[in-house]
């Protein structure tokens, strides 16, 4: 086993640094060290839903970057001082239907999340990204490519991918009408990935408080969800809407803005939802969802993203300050993604 330090979930919202144990590499293992990790929503969630004490540690953290650090004795696509990414898949189980279609995110057996996640060959917890170092099967893992900000590209991993993969499922390219309602941290990158797409992109947010940092992201216009008379104007106008709202709402209003035959994405908030039949009747408009990624797409994320310049909106802390950005994210006060610095685990 090998040792590194980490910060473990003491509480729904505080963190304790402590030592923690990665695997011995096995032959299609790679070991990294994390230099810079994002804080995710479904973090939270982990930390509220976590009961100390009854369960496996909690080590949160699940898009990151850093360098490659060791190689199993068969890796192939990585060697030592290898720039590298890792999103919150890191392992399936390559055989069903929606592994051989590249769609491990869909695995039928369930993906091996990277934190919170059960190995497929030990049966131990995975821990995440909060830490110095982690140890991954060589194929879940992705070069960074170069240009890209290694702070800024480490939401990549699970925000952007979470709406890249929509956008190209959809067909979303020039001259396609996209909504993307709420401006956080997917909704950032959404408004960036669909621009870059040729979209014509439109934010829809509670007020208009946001309509400087809408226009600064690329989006062409920036509508208030509260201005009725712009919202009934704006009636089926989009061909694609990605909501990115985490928590729960009314689906009514954001299925009045696609247009026939348009589809609504769901993307933030993931629990149970209600819908009249009618809304999606009249104008046979479609209800989708999605989240993360297969390996083909996150690769092709990467590369588009280098291509196009396209990182997040990130607000870099150390990682001792794990517990602030935390309480932040809380309040949505981040525009747009916290990114945990953690040299300071040395
Ligand atoms: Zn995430």
């Amino acid at each position: 086993m090998r040792t590194t330090t980490g910060w473990q979930a003491a509480g729904p919202s505080r963190m304790r640094r402590t030592s923690l144990r990665r695997r011995d590499l096995r032959a299609d293992d790679i070991a990294l060290r994390v230099d810079f990790c994002g804080v995710c929503h479904t973090d939270l969630h982990a930390l509220s839903d976590h009961e100390q004490h009854t369960e496996a540690p909690l080590v949160p953290g699940h898009e990151f970057t850093g360098v490659v650090t060791g190689t199993g004795r068969g890796v192939t696509a990585f060697s030592v001082g290898d720039p590298v990414a890792v999103g919150n898949i890191v392992d399936s189980c390559g055989v069903c239907a929606m592994c051989e279609a590249g769609q491990e995110n869909f695995c039928h057996s369930f993906p091996t999340l990277t934190y919170g996640g059960t190995d497929r060959q030990d049966g131990s917890t995975t821990l995440g990204g909060y830490s110095r170092e982690y140890v991954v099967r060589e194929a879940f893992a992705y070069p960074l490519p170069a240009g890209l900000d290694p702070a800024a590209a480490a939401p990549l991993m699970c925000a952007g991918i979470t709406v890249w993969e929509p956008l190209r499922a959809l067909g979303v390219g020039p001259g396609t009408r996209v909504g993307v309602v709420g401006l956080g941290g997917l909704g950032h990158l959404a408004v960036k990935m669909a621009v870059a797409l040729g979209a014509t992109t439109t934010v829809i947010s509670r007020t208009r408080d946001k309509s400087d940092d809408a226009r600064e992201l690329g989006a062409h216009d920036l509508i208030a969800s509260s201005d009725t008379r712009r919202m009934g104007a704006a009636r089926d106008t989009f061909d694609v809407v990605l909501d990115t709202v985490s928590v729960p709402h009314d689906l009514a209003p954001c299925l009045q803005l696609v247009a026939m035959d348009g589809t609504l994405s769901l993307l933030g908030y993931l629990g149970p939802v209600t819908v009249e039949a009618m809304h999606l009747l009249v104008g046979r408009k479609k209800l989708s969802s999605g989240g993360s990624g297969g390996r083909p797409a996150t690769a092709e994320m990467l590369r588009f993203c280098a291509d196009n310049g396209i990182t997040a909106d990130v607000e870099v802390l150390p990682s001792s300050q794990v517990d602030t950005a935390i309480d932040r994210l809380r309040r949505n006060d981040v525009r747009y993604r916290f990114v945990l610095d953690l040299s300071d685990l040395d």
